[in-house]
């Protein structure tokens, strides 16, 4: 038989490795040894979306969630995925995008406009002022804004790129879901037009009219 005491002195004991896993490197992982990469999104709700805690404490601590605009690839989401994955444990990427994404409301050509009209020099930019080694070619800007044509291209080509690249151990496993706004439920990306129905999941649904700069394409 259990006891409270029993019960209790778990507890406290759960509590403080999970307080000072990061002692333990590798064998402090989280509690379901992932990384999750989301769209920043309020309407994203990753705990309920994923059925995962990410961020309370005893019970929860399930995730590392990196969280962008879009949810894609991004130098700073490659290195947190690189540092969790080789150094903390994690063994499964888990990407989620969505319906609905604000990333597919404008044109990047657009929105590289109006910072220009704002006065800003978008060839000369320190994307990092703490590395300024980290440049764009000129003419990279709006391609840098990630802005998407179709929501489960970008996806599946966000998993690609985390499954190709060589900071990423082979043996993470890497899937990429989308989790629609309106039925508020999750489902894998797809080009098949019936399960998109009644979704906005391309540029066009938004009024934009000209393709996004080469990325996910
Ligand atoms: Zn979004």
């Amino acid at each position: 038989m259990t006891t409270l005491k029993n019960k209790l002195e778990q507890r406290i004991s759960d509590y403080d490795f999970w307080a000072t896993r990061r002692r333990y490197g590798a064998e402090g992982h989280n509690n379901a040894n992932l990384w999750v990469l989301a769209c920043m999104d309020e309407r994203l709700p990753v705990d309920e979306a994923l059925g995962i805690h990410v961020d309370t404490p005893v019970g929860g601590g399930d995730a590392h969630c990196f969280r962008n605009a879009g949810g894609i690839v991004t130098d700073d989401a490659i290195r947190s995925a690189m540092l969790t994955c080789n150094f903390f444990g994690t063994k499964e990427i888990v990407i989620v995008q969505h319906t609905q994404c604000g990333m597919l409301s404008a044109n990047a050509n657009d929105l590289e406009k109006v910072l220009r009209e704002k006065g800003i020099d978008t060839d000369n930019i320190a994307l990092d002022p703490t590395l300024p080694e980290l440049k764009l070619n000129n003419g990279s800007f709006a391609k840098w804004i990630g802005m998407m044509d179709d929501v489960d291209v970008t996806c599946m080509k966000t998993v690609e790129a985390f499954r190709n690249h060589p900071l990423i151990p082979k043996d993470v496993i890497v899937s990429g879901w989308i989790w629609e706004v309106e039925t508020r439920r999750l489902r894998a990306p797809t080009l098949d037009p019936e399960k998109r129905l009644r979704t906005d999941v391309v540029s066009s649904a938004f009024g934009v009219t000209n393709k996004q700069p080469d990325r996910w394409s």
